[in-house]
């Protein structure tokens, strides 16, 4: 690519616009900021809307198959902007553009371009062959330059026109799928929304082979961010204002690069100046060791909160979701971290209705939340994932999905209720709350405790950002409302 072309050619030319949409997980988000800096980079300037878009983006997940649904609706929505508008570039990135590939160009023929996770450094470069392609009449047969350049897959066949697509297409359709087992975007800045928090990348893909997930197969493996850079990153970031940071990546607690391991990453991120609070998601529980328990109990940035994903409460099922823990040796770590850490809140991600999940099973996953008290629970039904190993299990094993749903809202009024009794036993605490946006009603705003307990209060907008002590008066069993402490009230933990 030649990035002297193009900013030379956007210098001459109006400014084009580029909407990113989207659809995820905080890794989706965070890579949703990564195609903004590596687009304003070359040049473009970011919309707020898709109605004032050159090119229109939607950065998805493909986790769940609810999900994907959700994106092909909102595809065929924004297929009203191209009609009006038909130079119009129209992309679908992320995990599901991955998973899909061609096979969506195909459903969603006015889609000009899918692209996975690895693909963004070539993203402006993609979108100028697009513009070429559209320049040079209708529906190409094939992008000969994509195909010699390796790194884009053969282009979706091209339709004739008004061959069932809703939308003549002008030009090519591109399909950039390719795994690429280096790229970790080292060396390309993300474009943040201002604000008093950041997520910290430090990891992308994953070398665990979770039997329902499609994460390894959209993202690849593993692969770690040089510890400098993360540091650079993060003292960046401070000196613009921002004092709460996320690090994360898929196993983000398995980080290891030359002379790194995650706890001295975690250590040294922490004593960045003008950090006050670090966040990480989400650690695999085999790798919670006692040398990260021991950064956390004592590093005063990191926060008392831990997302540790259980997945389900029964021996068997964990063997055969492959997540290579038991019960026992979860709790174990949950143990040891609160024998470090004894205000530590714990919250946690659980799926019912995997295939084989008997009664008893399931019934020992509501045990796993009554015994460990999550604060917090995300709780989901298994979703088939094409492609994953646990689709291939026998079709008898698979649970109706009336069941299924049923197991999943008696596990999700289990974890309300265990919440609900915490939140109400911490009703009269004083939290330190950081300030990080307007509440839906006016004159009241939103922030967060040290442990992710979301707290509403009274105050001005312009209050974003600051640190205040807050006294929790009343929960709704998820949430907080408060007010500011008086001075000279000290909040937990100061
Ligand atoms: Fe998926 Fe398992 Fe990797 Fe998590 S650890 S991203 S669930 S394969």
């Amino acid at each position: 690519m030649d990035m002297r072309r193009t900013m030379k050619q956007h210098s001459t030319e109006r400014k084009k616009k580029a909407y990113v949409e989207t659809y995820g997980c905080q890794m989706t988000v965070s890579d949703g900021e990564l195609m903004q800096g590596i687009l304003a980079a070359h040049g473009y300037d970011l919309a707020t809307t898709p109605e004032e878009a050159d090119v229109i983006l939607v950065n998805t997940c493909a986790i769940r198959d609810h999900a994907e649904q959700r994106v092909l609706g909102r595809v065929g929505q924004l297929n009203a902007l191209k009609k009006e508008r038909p130079d119009l570039l129209l992309g679908v990135t992320g995990c599901m553009a991955k998973r899909m590939g061609e096979e969506l160009l195909e459903r969603a023929p006015y889609v000009d371009l899918v692209m996975g996770p690895d693909g963004y450094r070539g993203l402006p470069d993609a979108l100028e062959r697009l513009e070429e392609g559209a320049r040079g009449g209708v529906g190409t047969e094939r992008d000969e330059a994509a195909a010699e350049a390796g790194d884009v897959a053969a282009p979706a066949k091209s339709r004739p026109a008004g061959s069932g697509a809703s939308t003549r297409r002008r030009g090519p359709q591109l399909a950039v799928l390719d795994l690429n087992l280096g790229e970790n975007y080292q060396g390309l800045e993300q474009r943040r929304t201002d604000g008093p928090a950041a997520w910290v990348p430090i990891q992308r893909g994953c070398d665990h082979r979770c039997t329902y997930c499609i994460v390894p197969y959209v993202r690849g493996p593993e692969k770690n961010r040089d510890a400098a850079e993360v540091l650079a990153e993060v003292r960046a970031l401070a000196e613009r204002g921002v004092s709460e940071v996320t690090l994360l990546g898929q196993t983000v607690n398995s980080y290891a690069t030359e002379g790194w391991s995650f706890p001295r990453l975690l250590r040294a991120v922490a004593r960045v100046d003008g950090i006050r609070r670090v966040r990480f998601t989400s650690p695999h529980p085999g790798d919670v060791t006692p040398e990260l328990v021991e950064v956390m109990a004592t590093e005063p940035a990191v926060c008392e909160h831990l997302h540790l994903p259980a997945q389900s409460g029964s021996d068997r099922v964990l063997r055969r979701m492959l997540r290579r823990y038991t019960v026992a040796s979860y709790l174990e770590k949950v143990e040891m971290v609160r024998a470090a850490v004894p205000d530590m809140a714990i919250s946690t991600d659980l799926i019912v209705a995997f295939p084989g999940e008997t009664e008893e099973q399931f019934r020992e996953t509501l045990d796993l939340v009554r015994t460990v008290r999550f604060d917090e629970a995300f709780t989901y039904r298994y979703s088939p994932r094409e492609g994953t190993p646990a689709t291939r299990l026998p079709a008898a094993d698979f649970i109706e999905a009336e069941e299924g749903q049923a197991r999943l809202e008696e596990l999700i009024e289990v974890a309300r209720g265990v919440q609900a009794e915490i939140n109400r036993s911490e009703v009269g605490r004083v939290e330190e709350v950081l300030v990080e946006r307007a509440a839906r009603h006016e004159g009241q705003i939103l922030g967060r405790t040290r442990r992710n307990k979301v707290v509403v209060f009274d105050g001005d907008v312009a209050r974003v950002g600051d640190y205040t002590r807050v006294v929790l008066e009343r929960t709704t069993g998820a949430t907080f409302t408060g007010r500011e402490a008086p001075a000279g009230l000290a909040a937990v933990g100061a």
